[in-house]
């Protein structure tokens, strides 16, 4: 059973905490969210649908049953009833149908109107803000930029650390271009251990609504899935992201309404937006690494060539090395033939880009690629042939 009371806030000078005590199983925990003081007003203490989201999936998985001492919107709680739970169970049966238990209540809350989305600086986030600026649709233009803590940066006092360093490009965008910045610390995946790619959909709805006194809109970029790859059915490699056509859909209600943006797009037709948008000249930050673009990962490599792809690869000096690039542009050109080698899709939109650079010696290398991996699956059967293999190898 999972256990939530009644949520009350906390202030400082400069802060403001959301908190709630939480029971899984018997052992009692404080679970907090907090905010600049300036958005304690837009707290939500009367409603328990933060919690209801952010632990849904986990007592799915966990068979657990929810308790929440404090309302919960009524339509939210029908949909969930009504169209999710249905849904993922039909198409997972080892998944547990929780029983909800809350008060319900279909008033609506005062709401500010902002609309919101996370940012990251990287293609998905800008994309947002390069489609949702200055659009005709004056209530849909995004007013205020989020930057959480709930699950993406890992957990304990590691993730506080991480959160802080990789928040100061976010927070010195939003002064540029002025953007509310709404910056927000937790310790939900401390409280509710979960794999965060697996189920990073409910545990970001967190934060969005312990503000939903805020927010009227959120676009929730989505995680690279196209409406063509919808998937009800729980596997290893896919996330929840792969559903979020139907549980962002499930978790709106009237007075905030949740986008699953960019959704059906391919990552060039994305970065293809954003190209035309000025301000990803300066801050466009793709690299799985923590600092500055480093132009050799997998992400930088990719931009990169899907970049100069576009024809556009010299407006982003500021933030890549383009001379080195240019300069050593066969190994990236081989990197994308080993990466379509291994079936990865963002590169064979690019490809077509590029078939005139590749040389027959790019190919023989690609086909070596190919045989040595081919090679190294068959060995992985046989572990102790394999370690003497490689043992082997070493010592040559
Ligand atoms: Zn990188």
């Amino acid at each position: 059973m999972l256990k939530f009371g009644k949520p009350y806030i906390e202030s400082s000078q400069d802060y403001a905490i959301l908190k709630n005590e939480v029971e899984i199983d018997g052992l009692k925990q404080t679970l907090w969210f907090k905010v600049d003081k300036k958005y304690e007003q837009f707290l939500c203490y009367e409603r328990g649908d933060a919690y209801l989201i952010a632990s849904l999936n986990y007592a799915m998985i966990n068979h657990h049953d929810i308790e929440i001492d404090v309302p919960v919107t009524s339509q939210l709680l029908f949909n969930i009833q009504n169209y999710l739970i249905p849904a993922l169970i039909e198409n997972n049966p080892q998944f547990h149908a929780p029983k909800i238990k809350a008060p319900i209540d279909a008033s609506t809350l005062p709401n500010f109107g902002a609309v919101g989305t996370g940012i990251s600086c990287g293609v998905d986030s800008l994309h947002v803000l390069a489609t949702k600026t200055n659009t005709i649709f004056k209530d849909l233009n995004v007013t205020h930029l989020t930057f959480n803590n709930v699950g993406s940066h890992g957990e304990g006092q590691h993730a506080r650390e991480l959160f802080k360093k990789r928040s100061v490009r976010p927070a010195k965008f939003a002064e540029e271009y002025n953007y509310e910045f709404v910056h927000s610390d937790s310790n939900l995946m401390d409280v509710l251990k979960q794999n965060h790619f697996k189920t990073h959909t409910y545990s970001s709805m967190f934060p969005i609504f312990c503000l939903q006194k805020l927010y009227s809109v959120f676009f929730y970029a989505s995680s690279g899935y196209k409406f063509s790859e919808f998937q009800l059915i729980d596997a290893p490699v896919r996330s929840c992201g792969a559903y979020d056509l139907l549980s962002l859909d499930v978790f709106s209600t009237s007075s905030l309404r949740i986008y699953s943006e960019g959704m059906g797009k391919s990552r060039l037709a994305k970065l293809r937006e954003v190209v035309k948008y000025s301000p990803s000249y300066k801050y466009l930050n793709v690299c799985l690494s923590d600092g500055d673009n480093c132009g050799v990962c997998e992400k930088c490599v990719r931009t990169l060539l899907g970049l100069d792809a576009l024809g556009v690869v010299e407006k982003y000096s500021e933030v890549f090395d383009v001379d080195y690039f240019k300069k050593h542009k066969k190994w990236y050109l081989q990197q994308m033939l080993y990466r379509m080698a291994d079936g990865k899709h963002d590169y064979f939109e690019m490809y077509p880009y590029f078939k005139k650079e590749i040389t027959f010696d790019m190919r023989v290398k690609k086909v070596g690629y190919i045989c040595t991996n081919k090679i190294a699956n068959v060995l992985r059967k046989y572990p102790r042939f394999f370690s003497a293999v490689k043992k082997l190898v070493k010592a040559h």
